[in-house]
């Protein structure tokens, strides 16, 4: 099969550095194994909080990246939340972009990552590669991402986009469905990007009214949150094109990895990112394709470089190679490692419960609510409040999924709580998130 535009980018990315000869799995993995131990050196040299975690670890004793895994101790988000300017390698005056996470309840400060100039054209870089597979040149994609800053995700991703000619508008994040639709009627857009269930509830009102059916997309990526095969397959019909999906976060410079025109997974950012699946009680590397907790190094970051990062995500590396590339590929990131709970044998995060969900027709969004005596208390947003989703709906949808026979055996209660009053419109730096009430 023919190379792909990722595969040709990443080859660019590691003899760019220094000629690793032919693009195999091994130079790629030489070339990152290189990278780490000089992001080691460079972190150790410039950063308070890496002078203190490396003490005693030679860049140079690390002679593997098993050794790598052996030797060098993760870093986590409450470490960043607490000194965020500890980990900075520069001066202040060459940080171009600041971006403040709010960190959930058990974290007390919010998490800052700072990134240069460099560290910018780097996401630029990967989101105009990235892109290749949704869009050609001259094509108008519609941004529903925050981007109303420089440096922002819709700022970066437009520049990206304008390298390959196409032509982008940045509208942010989605407040009212049905005034996109009408965007999507009156301009002629090739591609939208956004948060996967902003554009499923495009998909739905697109679905439900006639006045939208010539509306006609080339392609849809979905980015800054999990991703349901239930939305996937809803978006798809409603827009009849293809349906790529992104995963990423903020510390990762944003990008982390895209699907390719196989839609099996992310072919990941590996010229600048190198990734581990560890088990996240022992802390271990897991075999490929054992799932566990994601955790990755930066290899070009200037501002601020991560190493061995704890991304809390939940995820694992596919067995298959794919059909378009030797790249390893990762699979759908389906939640958090600690917001999931285990009943018997199975366990359930807000994946599983959105892959049943937004199989309900009229449903345009839920939350969920984990609560003592393993009940699951439900919100939802109806589609049409005049006939709003009721509990039967959600019982039947819940019953197809893994907590089926849960449900069965009255193992698991479902309490529907009604419509939610709270909306929020998510800006994509929040992820969703199984809720839990213990008390
Ligand atoms: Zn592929």
């Amino acid at each position: 099969m023919e190379r792909t535009h990722y595969e040709r980018w990443i080859e660019d990315c590691i003899n760019h550095d220094s000629r690793y000869g032919k693009f195999t799995l091994d130079n790629i993995r030489n070339y990152q194994y290189k990278k780490i131990r000089e992001t080691m050196d460079y972190a150790k040299k410039n950063s308070p909080f890496y002078r203190e975690k490396l003490k005693g670890i030679n860049s140079y004793d690390i002679d593997s990246l098993n050794d790598f895994a052996m030797k060098v101790p993760f870093t986590t988000p409450e470490e960043l939340a607490n000194k965020p300017l500890d980990f900075l390698c520069v001066p202040q005056h060459m940080i171009s972009r600041i971006v403040t996470l709010k960190t959930s309840g058990t974290l007390g400060d919010s998490k800052r990552v700072f990134f240069t100039e460099n560290d910018l054209e780097r996401t630029i870089d990967f989101f105009h590669n990235g892109m290749k597979y949704l869009v050609s040149k001259d094509n108008r994609v519609l941004i529903l991402m925050p981007g109303d800053y420089y440096g922002s995700i819709g700022d970066l991703l437009k520049k990206g986009l304008e390298r390959l000619g196409c032509s982008a508008l940045i509208l942010g994040p989605v407040e009212d469905s049905l005034k996109v639709l009408d965007m999507l009627n009156l301009r002629d857009i090739d591609c939208i990007v956004g948060i996967p269930v902003q554009i499923y509830q495009l998909a739905r009102f697109k679905s439900s009214n006639e006045k939208y059916r010539g509306i006609k997309l080339k392609s849809v990526l979905m980015s800054g949150d999990y991703v349901a095969k239930s939305i996937v397959k809803v978006v798809e019909k409603a827009f009849n094109c293809k349906v790529f999906t992104h995963y990423g976060m903020t510390e990762m410079g944003f990008g982390g990895g895209v699907e390719c025109k196989c839609i099996s997974g992310y072919h990941l950012r590996e010229g600048d990112i190198y990734f581990e699946i560890i088990n996240p009680i022992s802390g271990e590397v897991l075999p490929w394709g054992n799932e566990g907790e994601i955790v990755f190094t930066t290899l070009t970051r200037e501002g601020m470089p991560l190493i061995r990062y704890r991304t809390g995500d939940k995820g694992k590396f596919k067995t298959s190679s794919c059909k378009c590339s030797i790249l390893p590929r990762m699979d759908y990131v389906k939640g958090r490692i600690l917001e999931e709970v285990r009943i018997e044998d199975v366990n359930i995060d807000i994946g599983t419960l959105d892959e049943a969900m937004f199989t309900i027709d009229n449903l345009l969004d839920y939350k969920a609510r984990f609560k003592k005596g393993n009940i699951i208390q439900i919100w939802v947003k109806s589609m049409d409040p005049k006939a709003p989703v009721n509990q039967y709906e959600i019982e039947e949808a819940l019953k197809e999924s893994l907590i089926g026979n849960l449900i069965r055996e009255e193992k698991l209660i479902i309490e529907y709580c009604g419509e939610m009053e709270d909306i929020e419109i998510s800006t994509g730096m929040f992820k969703r998130k199984l809720l839990f009430y213990l008390f």
